[in-house]
């Protein structure tokens, strides 16, 4: 019997595909590798990965085109690797169904942690809407009695608020694009302007976090998004 997860490795450039593989099949994964876009799609069906690692520059196919393709057909979680030249195609890979994104150059440990989120995302569902309370070094949400507490002190938060706090708790651990935000919680014809979202998040910072400044609760992803820590 075997219950390791399998993990598919898109990426053409070699130091990096032996690098991610040495340290996933360290970590008990087992890792497929692909080299191109059109290998990683054929693989796909017979190997049945738990995870796909994709690097979004590669030789072939457009990393976003891959996407896309395996997108048609499935939800399996998808981390994209991202140099620092694509920093545009990160956020439409997330806009377009990629479940969390890794920048180059990156260590061991972020390249696990993001692995492990998509992993634990993709077997409870998303979002974690079974979920009732949220709780994260001394930030505690009850989603259905709308209340959020830090160290035991109420904290009052206006209803976008409450809301944009909520969204990312469900996600934690992810990183959500600012357009995927708006879209939630104004609708999808909702005018794409970050100003708005900077305006709740320093409200929300000051009320939540000891030192707005250097938050621990909600971090920003620069050009990108939000991100809810997690444990
Ligand atoms: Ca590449």
């Amino acid at each position: 019997m075997n219950n390791k997860v399998k993990i598919l490795v898109v990426e053409d450039e070699e130091s990096i595909s032996n690098f991610i593989s040495t340290t996933l099949k360290a970590n008990e994964y087992i890792v497929v590798t692909a080299r191109t876009g059109k290998e990683a799609l054929s693989m796909i069906p017979s190997h049945c990965p738990d995870v796909i690692l994709l690097d979004l520059g590669l030789p072939d196919l457009d990393g976003i085109e891959v996407l896309q393709k395996i997108r048609e057909w499935s939800n399996i979680p998808i981390v994209v690797v991202s140099a620092r030249t694509e920093e545009a195609d990160k956020v439409s890979a997330l806009d377009l169904g990629a479940d969390d994104y890794i920048a180059k150059p990156f260590g061991t440990s972020e390249l696990l942690a993001r692995i492990r989120t998509a992993l634990r995302h993709s077997i409870k569902g998303l979002p974690n809407a079974a979920q009732d309370v949220f709780e994260l070094r001394g930030l505690k949400i009850n989603f259905d009695k709308r209340q959020v507490t830090v160290d035991g002190k109420d904290v009052h938060l206006t209803q976008i608020e409450f809301k944009l706090v909520s969204l990312l708790a469900k996600s934690a651990g992810r990183v959500l694009t600012y357009d995927s935000i708006i879209t939630e919680l104004w609708g999808p014809y909702a005018v794409k302007d970050n100003q708005i979202l900077r305006v709740n998040m320093a409200n929300i910072r000051r009320k939540l976090e000891k030192n707005p400044a250097q938050p621990q609760y909600i971090f920003t992803e620069v050009g990108v998004g939000y991100r809810m820590a997690e444990e």
